[in-house]
């Protein structure tokens, strides 16, 4: 399964990442530093300390334990004897058996502390023998201190930093990608409501940027397709008006041919004049309701409709055609089933699924119209046994002109007209209608009204 995250998350994760890998490389470095700086000093002032003390040796001063012992700035130097006995200065534990070694500071470990040492062998004051030891020894926590501070920030600095830095970049990311969302929601809103004068919304105060640009284009292109749209409606219903005339002379001549046809050679021919007349008027009118559906002209009388009458009605209208196939009509509607709709419109859209039952219907089958009211809205039922629909056409019958195979239909005279008008009709009462089927088993088409 595809994973599903969006840019903005996987932006966010890449900076808060980056952000931590940079303040981890930068207080390492800033670390490592500062401990080193902080060693130099410490090594300075060790040596210092030691070399002071050993000059006022080599002057032969009297005080120098004393002062050694007494004096702020050589709390760090301690005095040993030839033996490397302690005498006098900071006492450590331990630090005596650290061999001395003159001249050299060096790095120590003690109780795992560690300290900068550096000796220095010096003559003794007047009346010692043997010269004595002078010590520096420093430990080098400066950089606890700093190691204290490193885990504070560690701690504390460095989450709110990566807290701050994810929720402050994904809002910045979000108001960025605002538009993409718009974009998106107004391209699912055109696809599922079919409505394509809905248009991208953009903010008064967005900013002039490339998704900006990108959303006034889109709407632009959506202003030309629709306009393209209205053009076409309007080219098939001014086309259809255009034609209704010229048919219905045709129909009328092509039947009273028929009636003065001499031979069955002419009968044949004013037959075959008015089927086609007919299924061209019968096309026609088709086109004009679709028109008048789309331009909001279609009339519409909403009214308290008996489904029972209505289908009655529609059943025995259509039981020629279904005596052709020996298939069996029913309406098994309960009395007083009503609804609210415009009688004659949903009495086309019913005849409309009866004869569909009929042409896609199995010789000797059966199509049955069936009614509820729930109290909620009403369900009507139109069911046949005929040939089904393939799972791949099923969500484009309803499209105009769409028929699943036109040579088959073609005996019929289908145009695939009939169930986008039946859709539009259902559509117009607020209603929906669907279709399920079973290819070799048949199909059902459901209308649900809202009371
Ligand atoms: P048509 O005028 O071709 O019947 P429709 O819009 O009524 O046009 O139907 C579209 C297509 O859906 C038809 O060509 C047909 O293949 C299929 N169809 C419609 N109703 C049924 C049905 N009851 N059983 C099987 N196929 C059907």
């Amino acid at each position: 399964m595809k994973k599903s995250s969006s840019i903005k998350t996987r932006i966010t994760i890449w900076y808060t990442t980056l952000m931590f890998v940079l303040i981890v490389v930068v207080l390492a470095l800033v670390g490592g530093l500062s401990y080193q700086l902080s060693k130099d000093s410490i090594e300075k002032n060790v040596i210092l300390g030691v070399t002071q003390v050993a000059e006022k040796l080599s002057k032969r001063q009297p005080d120098v334990f004393e002062i050694v012992e007494s004096q702020e700035e050589y709390k760090n130097v301690s005095i040993y004897d030839p033996e490397g006995k302690y005498i006098a200065g900071k006492y450590l534990y331990d630090a005596e058996n650290i061999p001395f070694e003159e001249g050299v500071p060096r790095k120590e470990t003690i109780d795992g502390k560690e300290y900068i040492i550096y000796d220095a062998r010096m003559p003794g004051p007047p009346g010692m023998r043997g010269g004595l030891w002078i010590r520096g020894m420093e430990s080098v926590n400066s950089s606890m201190i700093l190691g204290r501070s490193a885990i504070i920030i560690v701690l504390v600095l460095i989450p709110l930093i990566l807290i701050l830095t994810a929720f402050g970049g994904y809002y910045i990311t979000k108001k960025a990608f605002r538009p993409v969302n718009s974009i998106i929601k107004t391209a699912n809103d055109i696809s599922a409501q079919k409505d394509i004068t809905r248009r991208i919304e953009i903010a008064p105060d967005a900013k002039e940027d490339e998704l900006n640009q990108l959303s006034v284009t889109l709407n632009r292109m959506l202003d030309k397709i629709e306009n393209l749209i209205k053009q076409e409606k309007q080219f098939t219903s001014d086309a259809s008006h255009e034609l209704r005339t010229p048919i219905s002379v045709i129909l009328a001549q092509g039947e009273y041919l028929l009636e003065i046809a001499q031979d069955d050679k002419e009968r044949e021919l004013a037959q075959s004049i008015v089927d086609k007349a007919n299924q061209v008027s019968k096309l026609v009118s088709r086109l004009l309701l679709l028109a008048r559906i789309d331009q909001n002209r279609q009339k519409f009388n909403k009214e308290k409709v008996d489904i029972s009458v209505l289908a009655d009605i529609a059943v025995d209208s259509m039981k020629e055609l279904a005596a052709q196939k020996n298939i069996t009509l029913s309406a098994n509607v309960p009395d007083d089933t009503f609804a609210e709709a415009d009688e004659s419109l949903l009495l086309s859209a019913i005849t409309n699924l009866i004869s569909n039952g009929i042409k896609y219907g199995k010789e000797s089958g059966y199509v049955s119209v069936s009614a509820v009211n729930t109290g909620e809205y009403t369900e009507i039922t139109v069911k046949d046994n005929g040939i089904g629909i393939d799972k791949a056409h099923i969500d484009k019958i309803w499209d105009r002109f769409y028929r699943i195979d036109d040579v088959r239909n073609d005996e019929y005279g289908s145009n695939g007209l009939g169930l986008s008008m039946v859709k539009s009709i259902v559509e117009l009462h607020g209603g929906t209608i669907s279709a399920k089927s079973k290819v070799g088993e048949g199909t059902v088409f459901t209308i649900r009204l809202n009371n």
